[in-house]
């Protein structure tokens, strides 16, 4: 359980240099995180298509934070090719994702300073089905407050999910919280976010498995406002 568990007391006391060794020094922090990220096939698609972005997978399961901790181990080790960056220089691959085990409805705070990330991924999170068990969904009025406060103006955040009452409840809250707009998937496509789209969609272990048994999946995306003037 969670107070197993060492926490950093702020963002500002962690190392990111031990988890992205290739940026220590460059003060880069992530700027994607992947929440409940599984068995990291997020961060795996996204990496090489922004390899100057930091991005950080939060799983709860011990094993499988271990598992996805090893693969981009694996794959800093076997990926010889070194991704050309933006910025003209050379950066090796999958130098720009880690993940760390965490009970994200509890300390994504003390992980993310304000305003430092750019997009939250809430993909095929756990639904909960009975009502007693809604307080456990990743999304509430209370915790949004939190992806408010990580999340920068303009940040997206994106939600995908199987189950359709899932999908109603996580629409519904964002929706009535003031500091989010929703977005449609056309508009983000036409922003140039069709690549993330497809990853959300498509690069998950459980969205796999949602295709292999022909299920639906339903998307919502949504807008970090500017923070209103008082
Ligand atoms: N996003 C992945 C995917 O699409 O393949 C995993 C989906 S899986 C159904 C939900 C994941 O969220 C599980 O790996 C679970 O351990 C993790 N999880 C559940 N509650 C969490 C929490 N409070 N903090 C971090 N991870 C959590």
């Amino acid at each position: 359980s969670d107070h197993a568990l060492d926490y950093p007391a702020s963002p500002h006391t962690i190392d990111w240099s031990e988890h992205y060794p290739a940026f220590s020094g460059s003060g880069k922090r992530p700027e994607f995180a992947d929440i409940g990220c599984g068995f990291g096939g997020l961060l795996v698609a996204l990496s090489p298509l922004f390899p100057d972005i930091l991005m950080l997978g939060m799983e709860i399961r011990v094993q499988v934070t271990q598992y996805v901790q090893d693969r981009i181990a694996a794959l800093r080790t076997t990926s010889a090719d070194p991704v050309q960056s933006t910025s003209s220089t050379t950066a090796a691959a999958y130098q720009n994702v880690s993940v760390v085990r965490a009970n994200a409805m509890k300390f994504l705070p003390n992980f993310f300073s304000k305003h430092s990330l750019s997009a939250l991924f809430f993909l095929f999170p756990d639904p909960h089905f009975k009502a007693r068990k809604h307080k456990a969904r990743i999304i509430s009025h209370t915790l949004l407050a939190e992806y408010a406060y990580v999340l920068r103006p303009g940040g997206i955040i994106y939600t995908i999910t199987d189950v359709h009452e899932l999908h109603e409840w996580m629409k519904t809250h964002l929706e009535a919280f003031p500091l989010f707009e929703s977005v449609t998937e056309h508009e983000l496509r036409q922003q140039g976010h069709g690549p993330v789209l497809d990853a959300v969609y498509h690069s998950t272990e459980e969205g796999k498995k949602v295709e292999r048994n022909d299920g639906e999946k339903w998307l919502a995306c949504f807008r970090r406002k500017e923070a209103s003037r008082t």
